[in-house]
């Protein structure tokens, strides 16, 4: 009951993972399985830690191959494991940690991914701290032996959120990572102060993965003085299963004829129309006003609070797995892991 607790570092890429070239300055990736060299307090953690390699990259460059990978890795290393850190660059985090959320079905232990804004091989680097309470979290029980974490979650700057909530918000603070729609799953004072309540607890606890996403998806983003014309001639694309339309406020758009009436084309071509407000904090709520009244009568669905990265990968998700277009748009306004607020 009492042993070590096991966790598997995942290495992904990203700056965390950099030295500085003592001759050039140059940020380049270090060989990972000298980890220990670099943060030797490591060792000094009560958990037995493995660590697996992908060839390191620029988390710009994600693919769904990676998340594919991640997710079939940790699929097969569920029973060996009490949890899993993935170190990852920052700059699509929030991404990887929503598609990870929806592909992995009925976690019931910790996934959490965390990066950092400062190589480790620097003098003042946030990645240390990161990695440390990262493996710590993944590590931690409650009094019956369960994970206290059991969802993909995101650890940076003393923070723990919910993966599927995390937008990345500063390009250069140490607190890069927020959640402006749900409380913090944790904050690490003196010790781990879990938020009880906000904690995510699964339905069914038998892991099962999803790995087939559908990227037919446009992002139309809304600007005053945008022409319809134009765009309407831009995402003419035979392929397009869904638009993301990315409103202003609780959800709102121009009632421009050309805009409101391709819209309804689209509608009718069984095309779904996702509506994700431009502001990071608050909820789409159609009808509210009248310039989003249309959108709600012709059948435009409503993300409400969910973030635009969760919006964009559960679409993926939901598109990849099922045919029926109405379970679809039902399934976009239920909380299916917590990324929303029903
Ligand atoms: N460009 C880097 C990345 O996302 C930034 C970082 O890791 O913070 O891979």
């Amino acid at each position: 009951m009492n042993s070590k607790s096991k966790v598997l570092l995942i290495y992904t890429g990203g700056t965390i993972g950099m030295v500085q070239d003592i001759h050039s300055g140059d940020l380049k990736p270090f060989d990972f399985n000298q980890l220990f060299y670099h943060i030797p307090e490591l060792k000094r953690l009560d958990v037995s830690i493995d660590i697996h390699t992908f060839d390191p990259i620029d988390s710009s460059n994600v693919s769904i191959d990676l998340w594919v990978s991640l997710v079939q890795l940790i699929y097969e290393k569920y029973n060996h494991y009490d949890g899993f850190v993935i170190l990852h660059g920052t700059d699509t985090i929030a991404y990887t940690a929503s598609a990870l959320s929806f592909m992995l079905d009925g976690l019931n232990k910790p996934v959490i991914l965390t990066g950092s804004q400062l190589p480790i091989g620097v003098l003042r680097t946030d990645g240390k701290e990161n990695i440390i309470t990262s493996i710590q979290i993944a590590a931690d029980k409650d009094n019956d032996g369960k994970s206290m974490v059991q969802e993909v979650a995101i650890y940076f700057e003393y923070k723990l959120f919910r993966g599927n909530r995390s937008i990345k918000y500063s390009a250069n603070h140490f607190n890069a990572i927020q959640s402006p729609n749900y409380p913090p799953l944790a904050e690490a004072g003196i010790e781990i102060e879990y938020n009880k309540n906000a904690l995510w607890r699964p339905s069914s606890t038998n892991l099962s993965i999803h790995t087939t996403l559908n990227t037919d998806i446009a992002v139309l983003h809304l600007f005053p003085g945008i022409n319809f014309e134009t765009i309407q001639k831009q995402f003419s694309n035979q392929d397009l299963k869904a638009l993301i339309i990315r409103t202003y406020g609780a959800g709102n758009a121009p009632t421009n004829k050309v805009f409101l009436n391709w819209l309804k084309t689209l509608i009718n071509e069984g095309i779904i129309v996702l509506d994700v407000t431009q502001c990071l904090q608050g909820s789409v709520d159609l009808g509210k006003y009248e310039t989003s009244r249309y959108l709600k009568e012709m059948g435009v669905i409503s993300a409400k609070d969910m973030s635009f990265e969760a919006s964009i990968t559960k679409l993926m998700y939901l598109l990849g797995k099922e045919k029926d277009i109405n379970v679809i748009k039902l399934l976009l306004g239920k909380n299916l892991r917590g990324e929303l607020s029903e």
